[in-house]
C-alpha cells in the first residue's frame, strides 16, 4: 500500500472546508480499505495567507480528525506557490502526492485510478477534463484559446488539465530541483519526463464560495504561462519590425514619387508611418520588459513561499 498525500491550497476557503474535509477523509478510508492507500495517507490543508476562518478550521480539523494536517503560508503566494510549498512538504512523507482544488471541483472518486496508475509503476498522472459543460461561456473559450496559443508558441501542456495530477516521490524530487520563481506547474511537469498517464474525470461546479482566479489574476497566470516557458514572442516581435521597416521604407520611396508626379502633401505619409512606428516600438518594448521583469525576479531567487505554521501529527 502506499502513502497518499492529498495537497490541496486553499484561499479563503472558509465555505468549502467542511464538506471537503469529510468527502476527502471518506475517501481516504475507503481507499484504505480496499487496499490502496496505506493508513498514514493524510489531507494536506495548505492555507494561502487566508483572510477569513480558513486556517483556524484547518487546525481544528487537524486536532479532531487525524488524516488532516495543514501548513499556514505567511502570505498569499497564490495558487501555484501554495501548491508547491504543499508538495514539497508532503514530499518527505508520501509515496506519492495528488494535488487538488479546495472546491472539489475535480472529482474525487477518480482517486483511485491515479493511484491505481502509480502503483503500475507511473510516476506522473494528469487528470484530464472530459468535457468543460460546467465552466461559463467565457471560461471555456478563453480556456480553449490559451491551449491553442501555448501549442502554436511551441510550449508542451497537457490539453485540458488543470493542476489536479499525482506525482510520485521522485517526480517531486526532481520538481525540487527546478528553481524558478515564476512558476506554472502545468508547463514544468511535463519537463521532468518518467513515465506518465491520464485519467479522464468529469469536474462539477464549485459547490460553495466563489472562485478565487478572478480575471485579472487569469491573465497574469496566461502571461506567466507563456513568458515561463517560450521566446517565441521575442521573435515575433523581431520579425513585425523588420516587416515594418521594409514597408515604411517602400511607403517613403512611393510618396515621395506620388509626391513629384501627382503633387501629394509630403506628411500624409510621415504622419503615419509615425503612428505604426511608435505603436511597435511601444508593443516589442512591452514584451521585452516582460522577459526582463521575470529575468529580474529569477535573478533575486527570493523564497517562493514561507511556512508561519503547521498543524498535524505526521508533519
Ligand atoms: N487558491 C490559492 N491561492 C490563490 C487563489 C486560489 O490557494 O491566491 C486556491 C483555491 O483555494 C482553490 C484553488 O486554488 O483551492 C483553485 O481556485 P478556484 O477554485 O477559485 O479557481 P477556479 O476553479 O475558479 O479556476
Ligand atoms: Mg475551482
Amino acid at each position: 500500500m502506499s502513502v497518499v498525500y492529498l495537497v490541496i491550497p486553499c484561499y479563503n476557503e472558509e465555505k468549502v472546508l467542511p464538506e471537503t474535509v469529510k468527502r476527502l477523509t471518506e475517501k481516504l478510508e475507503s481507499m484504505a480499505a480496499a487496499g490502496l492507500a496505506d493508513p498514514e495517507s493524510r489531507i494536506l490543508l495548505v492555507d494561502d495567507g487566508s483572510r477569513d476562518a480558513t486556517w483556524s478550521l484547518i487546525s481544528q480539523y487537524s486536532k479532531e480528525n487525524g488524516r488532516v494536517c495543514g501548513i499556514k503560508l505567511a502570505h498569499n503566494r497564490g495558487h501555484q506557490n501554495a501548491l508547491l510549498a504543499g508538495l514539497m512538504t508532503a514530499r518527505e512523507f508520501a509515496d506519492c502526492a495528488v494535488s487538488l482544488d479546495a472546491d472539489l471541483q475535480d472529482d474525487v472518486d477518480a482517486l483511485d485510478e491515479f493511484v491505481k496508475k502509480f502503483q503500475d509503476g507511473c510516476d506522473i498522472v494528469y487528470g484530464v477534463r472530459k468535457k468543460r459543460d460546467t465552466d461559463t461561456f467565457f471560461k471555456r473559450a478563453t480556456a480553449l484559446g490559451f491551449y491553442r496559443f501555448m501549442g502554436a508558441l511551441g510550449v508542451d501542456v497537457v490539453y485540458n488539465h488543470a493542476d489536479y495530477r499525482l506525482m510520485s516521490r521522485r517526480a517531486l524530487d526532481a520538481l525540487s530541483e527546478y528553481r524558478e520563481v515564476n512558476l506554472f506547474l502545468r508547463g514544468l511537469v511535463p519537463l521532468i519526463g518518467f513515465r506518465s498517464d491520464f485519467v479522464y474525470y468529469d469536474r462539477h461546479e464549485r459547490f460553495a464560495g466563489d472562485s478565487k482566479y478572478p480575471l485579472k489574476k487569469m491573465i497574469a497566470f496566461a502571461v506567466d504561462g507563456i513568458t515561463s516557458f517560450s521566446v517565441k514572442p521575442l521573435r515575433l516581435i523581431f520579425g513585425l519590425g523588420l516587416l515594418t521597416a521594409l514597408t515604411s521604407a517602400v511607403g517613403t520611396v512611393w510618396s515621395l514619387i506620388a509626391h513629384f508626379a501627382g503633387g501629394w502633401p509630403a506628411w500624409i505619409a510621415a504622419f503615419w508611418s509615425l503612428w505604426l512606428l511608435g505603436g511597435l516600438l511601444l508593443l516589442g518594448m512591452g514584451v521585452v520588459g516582460t522577459y526582463v521583469g521575470k529575468i529580474y525576479g529569477e535573478v533575486k531567487a527570493r523564497p517562493r513561499y514561507l511556512i508561519e505554521e503547521k498543524t498535524g501529527d505526521r508533519l
